[in-house]
């Protein structure tokens, strides 16, 4: 695993917060945090009382509705412990679990379900008959409070029976026990009430395989030797001013893995950046030293004290920067001084269409190569791909001409720092670890992302200026002429152009670009066909051959200039692979428009006739292709689908309704998977900035 999963909960005002801070709906948050824990509920009517201030849950308990979360307000137990003039809900109750099945059957890959039956025990207990009462009977009473948890574990343990059946992860309990420096109650007492029927609840996931989660919040450390003996798999929230972490991780480490650790009592409501990042470091360090075994997240579901900025900006790029920062250390010792990124991109139409001198439209994505680097006083440049786990290095004094066949992948940063050497700009050695989101050989353009990483390294460490386009063209250069691929402009260009929440339209010829916004409710996801391709030389070539052709035949520059009625009077393979770049290239301009407008029938038909080209008349389909095809178009929710990069297998692109994603995702995998035997990656992108120097979190 490359970094640690993350989960990130909120309530509901804080939901709304974020979803405007990021600019997406509620419903996507999820997927933009980045979660992987995924929690389903039972369906029930949630009555309301007349002034609509109080909420009932499915137990009869009421609930403050004018505050952000948690204020008890009803016990319909508080004047009577008659437990049988309680309406208890059935958890037979058809229907009950609809909405899970559903959410359960379209999880994706990554998404782990669980079942929430949070207020599982003894806060269900208090929550029927009030606090206060129910402390009083536990010491008065403790046998009626025995019954009373009885049949509430009775109810929790029948509809856990059902979430199993229904096919979730694992179970999620949560109960609080703790204050803020011990226990609520003794833990004597805990281990007679409460132990037995947890036990017991925490036994319907465990006989059937899955793993249980408990929340509980507060100084719980007299009852973990007993949580750890009835099977507690994952401690939720872990919060760092009440369960030392160093302490939590030496002793219970190898028995118990974490879930959470950021204080939302604490950092995230009051702290700056930095602190925010000291604090996440210092958390996976403590309780995942080993890489593993911490679901990383704020302790607590984030409420609106924390601003928006602090809740999000924290642990997804902290703890990339932290792994490459520490094999920084690992490989050359001491701490990188700048850093480096560019994107990967996908192209939303128009393949083969820019050698052609062609428009493409295109998608920076926000999948990125990193380059963490410190200078050096003398002009080598040692490299340490995180990817390739491999070293590279060459002397900028001496770095040889041309015939390099990209063999090497040194042969990309050496072929950059070729092509600015011949522009006489100054250059630094550096020392440099690489590190790389985008799939590598998979048509996402993983190469232009590392050239121009390094282009705008060696820029910021030559203390030159240079506008982002000439530098694509440079490090096109490099493709091309030190390493050997013919690539067209559009990587380079892409990967340094690229601007947040927009494609761009880049006019091949004369290398003007505009940004299209993308109309609001469509994501593009990307669906990587796991068959890998070979594309330097062989069929690349071919086709690029067949198009000079072409345009030498009909007297044109480039086909660009051609029109179908041009294309008529060709014949045989010439004409089908001219016929497809003509066509592609006028469905670029309709598709700038349809995503523009949000017009999905329009980008639909436009994707379909871009995939038979590319099937029939430019032949660069793979079986693996058309399978993927096939599964992406059934797939509901699902608006258009293509090829992305130039065939041959690799990554294809499908526009899905926001809200979708995770459901073609789930859908595409399964059928791709069953036909093809091949475990696709399939995710949605967004568009990223282009490439530049990155600030440190
Ligand atoms: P893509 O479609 O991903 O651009 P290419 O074949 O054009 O495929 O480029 C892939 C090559 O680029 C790799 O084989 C490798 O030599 C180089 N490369 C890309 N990313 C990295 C990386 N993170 N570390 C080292 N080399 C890389
Ligand atoms: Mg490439």
């Amino acid at each position: 695993m490359d970094r640690l999963p993350v989960q990130t909960n909120y309530t509901a005002k804080m939901g709304r917060l974020l979803a405007e801070h990021f600019g997406v709906p509620v419903e996507e948050l999820p997927d933009r945090l980045d979660n992987h824990l995924l929690r389903v509920d039972i369906s029930y009517p949630r009555p309301v009382n007349e002034d609509g201030t109080i909420e009932f849950d499915w137990w009869g308990a009421g609930w403050d509705t004018r505050t952000e979360g948690y204020w008890h307000s009803f016990a319909p137990l508080k004047d009577s412990r008659d437990l049988d003039r309680l309406a208890w809900p059935n958890p037979e109750a058809a229907g009950l679990l609809d909405a899970a099945v559903r959410t359960i059957s379209a999880r994706g890959a990554d998404t782990f379900v669980v079942p929430n039956l949070g207020m599982c025990l003894f806060e269900r207990a208090w929550s029927l008959r009030g606090f206060e009462a129910v402390m009083m009977d536990m010491i008065e009473r403790p046998e009626w409070v025995e019954e009373l948890l009885d049949r509430i574990a009775a109810s929790q343990i029948a509809l856990s029976k059902r979430f199993v059946a229904a096919g979730v992860d694992g179970g999620y309990f949560g109960d609080d026990y703790g204050a803020q420096r011990s226990m609520l109650f003794s833990p004597r007492l805990w281990r007679r009430l409460i132990k037995p029927r947890l036990a017991a609840m925490f036994a319907v996931f465990l006989d059937a395989g899955l793993p249980v989660i408990l929340h509980s919040d507060g100084d719980i450390r007299a009852i973990l030797p007993d949580l750890v003996e009835i099977g507690l798999t994952t401690l939720n929230p872990v919060q760092p001013e009440v369960l030392e972490h160093i302490w939590l991780s030496r002793e219970y480490g190898s028995k118990l893995s974490f879930y959470g650790g950021i204080s939302t009592q604490d950092v995230l409501p009051t702290g700056n950046a930095e602190v925010i990042r000291a604090a996440t470091i210092a958390c996976a360090r403590q309780l995942a030293p080993g890489g593993t075994g911490l679901l990383l997240g704020p302790s607590h579901r984030m409420q609106s004290d924390i601003p928006p900025r602090s809740g999000t900006r924290c642990w997804r790029p902290s703890m990339r920067q932290e792994r490459v920062a520490r094999l920084f250390k690992e490989k050359f010792g001491g701490e990188p001084a700048l850093w480096s990124r560019a994107p990967g991109r996908v192209d939303l139409m128009g393949s083969h269409t820019d050698y052609n001198l062609g428009f493409v439209l295109t998608l920076s994505i926000s999948r990125d190569t990193w380059v963490a680097a410190r200078p050096r006083e003398d002009r080598i440049v040692r490299l340490y791909s995180a990817n390739l786990d491999s070293r590279e290095s060459f002397d900028l004094r001496a770095i040889a001409v041309r015939g390099n066949s990209g063999a090497r992948w040194g042969d990309y940063p050496r072929g950059v720092a070729w092509a600015l050497a011949a522009e006489r700009l100054p250059l630094g050695g550096f020392d440099g670890v690489i590190h790389s989101t985008v799939p590598i050989r998979s048509g996402l353009s993983s190469s232009a992302a590392l050239e121009c990483a390094v282009a705008v390294m060696f820029r910021a460490l030559g203390g030159w200026e240079m506008s982002g386009e000439r530098l694509a063209r440079l490090c096109q250069r490099a493709e091309n002429e030190y390493v050997g691929m013919n690539c067209g402009i559009l990587d380079q260009f892409s990967s340094c152009l690229g601007r947040a929440g927009c494609a761009l339209l880049l006019d091949c010829r004369d290398l003007s670009t505009r940004p299209v916004r993308l109309a609001e409710g469509i994501r593009a996801v990307i669906c990587d066909t796991k068959s890998p391709r070979e594309l330097v030389g062989g069929e690349y070539g071919a086709r690029r051959a067949r198009c000079e052709e072409g345009a030498a035949l009909l007297g044109v520059r480039a086909l660009r200039d051609a029109t179908m009625a041009h294309v008529a009077t060709l014949s045989g393979e010439v004409r089908k692979r001219c016929e497809f770049i003509v066509g592609e290239n006028e469905r670029v301009l309709a598709m700038s428009d349809a995503l523009a407008a949000g017009d999905r029938g329009a980008i639909g038909r436009l994707c379909a006739e871009s995939f038979a080209g590319a099937r029939d008349l430019y032949e660069i389909c793979s079986p693996s292709m058309l399978t993927m095809m096939e599964a992406m178009m059934a797939a509901p929710g699902a608006i258009g689908a293509r090829q992305a990069g130039a065939g041959f297998g690799g990554c294809m692109v499908a526009f899905v309704e926001t809200g979708k994603t995770d459901e073609v995702a789930a859908a595409t995998s399964e059928d791709y998977n069953k036909k093809t035997g091949l475990t696709p990656e399939i995710y949605p992108v967004e568009a990223a900035d282009g490439a530049a120097l990155m600030p440190v979190v």
